[in-house]
């Protein structure tokens, strides 16, 4: 069946999509952007540095497996997980490559690890030894995770007895060694002697292995903040994350190197009821918005329960409808949202409201930042409910028109 379907940039395209997608509210997937958002991190980093793309928690909600499928077919063959399950998901959809799991797997089902020819971290001390004492014959492919100093997971720096333990040992094939940086967004210069220091930790760590002979395999630290203020450091792999969904984590942010970034995600919804109030109507739950004048809104159909977050009520956050910008009136409900309308000619039922978008005065910084969180946070809690359609203009282009796009970045 053929539907309208509304691209970010408001031109209408057809799309062979069940209507059903385009029923309520939706996440519309720009897979040129996250192609060009690639290309801008590419730009950022040596030559010879891979990027390990990290599509943890469903691609930040965008979709892990049509996000994977598009960095798979632009050359991208590492990716890293935070989960067995989320691993195996990519496999069994076809995502070839290196594919790290970044968090605790039970050593009893080490066995997918090695059937999905997926790699873990080994992910502390007690880790590492569960891994000595019980594996069999496998060849369990790692990454040894060293904690420099954020404390969460990781074996310690100095720990050089264990870590030697671990590559001399021939059941488990250490394809890696890396850490993470617990505030390479700061540009404070305590927060940046912190993170120099973390990286000497590992960087010594390094030496004194390969100074006993030891090939420590592929090494890597940079997350999204790592890459953009840490630029002279020269890894095997970069870690990004939040910058490849064309996203900063918060509004604002001042990085060394700038980049420039395009939204993948744009979050749709149906208006669902327009009606008009008397002055000192109140509006939603709670009572907390009362109408001063007489008014027009416009009911919303998305909620908390899809993501968009409850604590936005009363912060004077805006949605887009017919390119203009309308206010969010009263509490926000689990399903359902009220905006003022009042100044919308021709606004009704079935139109489409834009919720999260690439314009400054509803983009995803913006949400995060009146919502008192980090864009990380509001994208990877994007609802099980909204359907995801992916746009990808290239897919239906010859080989050389891809190209010619290419050259153009
Ligand atoms: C989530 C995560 C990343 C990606 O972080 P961003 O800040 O989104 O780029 C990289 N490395 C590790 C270990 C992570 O947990």
């Amino acid at each position: 069946m053929q539907v309208d379907v509304i691209k970010s940039n408001l031109e209408i395209v057809k799309a062979t999509e069940n209507d059903l997608i385009t029923n309520r509210a939706w996440l519309e997937i720009n897979l040129d952007n996250l192609e060009y958002n690639l290309h801008e991190i590419k730009k950022k980093i040596h030559q010879n540095t891979k990027i390990m793309a990290v599509v943890k928690a469903n691609a930040y909600g965008h979709g892990a497996i049509e996000i994977s499928k598009k960095l798979n077919s632009l050359g991208i063959l590492d990716f890293a997980v935070a989960t067995l399950s989320e691993g195996i998901e990519l496999r069994k959809n076809g995502i070839l490559g290196n594919i790290l799991i970044l968090g605790y797997t039970k050593i009893e089902n080490l066995n997918y690890v090695e059937e999905y020819d997926l790699i873990q971290t080994i992910i502390d001390e007690e880790y590492a030894i569960s891994l000595l004492q019980k594996l069999g014959k496998q060849k369990l492919k790692v990454h040894i995770k060293v904690n420099t100093g954020m404390n969460r997971l990781g074996v310690n720096s100095k720990n050089i007895s264990l870590i030697k333990k671990l590559y001399e040992d021939s059941r488990i094939k250490i394809l890696g060694i890396f850490t993470h940086l617990c505030v390479a967004d700061s540009s404070q210069e305590e927060d940046v002697q912190f993170t120099k220091k973390q990286i000497m930790e590992l960087e010594t760590l390094i030496k004194s292995l390969e100074a006993q002979n030891i090939y420590v395999g592929k090494t890597h630290i940079q997350s999204s903040y790592g890459i953009l203020n840490y630029p002279e450091l020269e890894c095997d792999y970069v870690r990004p994350g939040i910058i490849l969904y064309g996203i900063h984590s918060e509004k604002n942010i001042k990085t060394r190197l700038p980049i420039d970034l395009k939204p993948v995600l744009t979050l749709k919804a149906r208006v669902t009821s327009v009606r008009y109030l008397e002055p000192n109507s109140y509006i939603s739950y709670g009572r907390t918005y009362r109408s001063k004048d007489k008014m027009k809104v416009a009911t919303i159909a998305i909620g908390y329960a899809d993501g968009y977050p409850r604590n936005l009520s009363g912060k004077d956050a805006k949605v887009c409808i017919h390119d203009t910008y309308v206010a969010i009136v009263g509490r926000i409900c689990m399903d359902q949202l009220i905006v003022d309308v009042t100044e919308l000619e021709d606004v009704k039922q079935g139109d489409i409201a834009i919720l999260i978008g690439e314009d400054k005065r509803i983009s995803m910084e913006e949400i995060a930042q009146k919502s008192s969180t980090i864009t990380n946070e509001i994208a990877s809690r994007m609802g099980e409910r909204l359907k995801r359609i992916t746009f990808d203009s290239l897919k239906s282009q010859s080989k050389e028109k891809r190209y010619d796009r290419n050259e153009s970045y």
